[in-house]
């Protein structure tokens, strides 16, 4: 039996692994990342941390074709919530090829005050297992143990509410607003795959969310105050449903 654990360069998933090695320390863990090859250079920084903190070595799994190779075959149709051929191409089918036919137990990092489910293989050797959720380990938990890991939080954390590409559908407008002030080179990456009416927001162009960046900080910071902000977007968890586990551990 293999022993995975996933890891998408957020804070539950990486509590888990530090948790799980505490917990048991015999039991022969593999670490697991799906990079797509577009995840923010805060995500790199983070895994290169955990391997240094905990001694442990990440696998790194990729899909060997860049993205641009399935946009193309796309037709130019950027992934969205209803179609995410990108998960499907650039982390599923790795991490499947990757687990084989073996037997494995999945360790999926769903904490006990969540209500989701996240992603499940159909593959019928794949056992899922859910630590926190047995355990009852809520959001207190996972920041205690990172904190008491000196792993900490990544530093995106500052500015968006989770990993993943650096173009994904699911983060909100202020966050897109965000990354054009974080890594504008990344931006403008996002903005050159627009084309037509293939947009990354449903009817609103990169372009035109930069002319209204001011407006759309404004109105978020309306709604929260700068000092909660950060915390807000910790916190809110209103489409964590929509944005499937292997992406968003
Ligand atoms: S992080 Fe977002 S863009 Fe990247 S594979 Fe997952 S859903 Fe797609």
């Amino acid at each position: 039996m293999r022993h995975i654990v996933n890891l998408s360069g957020g804070k539950d998933s990486t509590a888990l692994a530090v948790y799980l090695t505490k917990k048991y320390p015999n039991v022969k863990y593999e670490y697991v990342f799906c990079d797509t090859g577009c995840e923010l250079p805060e995500t790199y920084e983070y895994l290169n941390k955990i391997e240094k903190v905990l001694g442990i070595y990440i696998v790194r799994l990729n899909s060997d074709k860049p993205f641009e190779f399935y946009l193309e075959k796309m037709n130019g149709y950027l992934p969205s919530v209803f179609a995410r051929w990108c998960t499907r191409e650039m982390k599923i089918k790795p991490w499947e090829r990757y687990v084989g036919d073996d037997n494995v137990y999945s360790y999926i990092a769903i904490r006990a005050d969540e209500d989701r489910k996240g992603y499940i293989s159909s593959k019928k050797n794949v056992h899922t297992v859910y630590p926190f959720i047995e355990d009852g380990i809520c959001i207190g938990d996972v920041e205690k143990i990172l904190l008491e890991s000196e792993i900490g939080y990544p530093t995106y954390y500052e500015w968006r509410s989770r990993s993943g590409c650096y173009f994904c559908m699911f983060q909100r407008r202020i966050e897109w607003v965000n990354l054009y002030k974080y890594h504008p080179e990344l931006f403008k990456k996002a903005l050159v795959f627009e084309k037509d009416n293939f947009t990354w927001i449903k009817g609103m162009s990169l372009l035109d969310l930069l002319y209204r960046g001011k407006e759309i900080e404004e109105r978020y910071y309306k709604k929260h105050s700068k000092k909660d902000a950060k915390k807000e977007i910790e916190d809110e968890d209103d489409y964590n449903d929509k944005c499937c586990l292997i992406c968003s551990l």
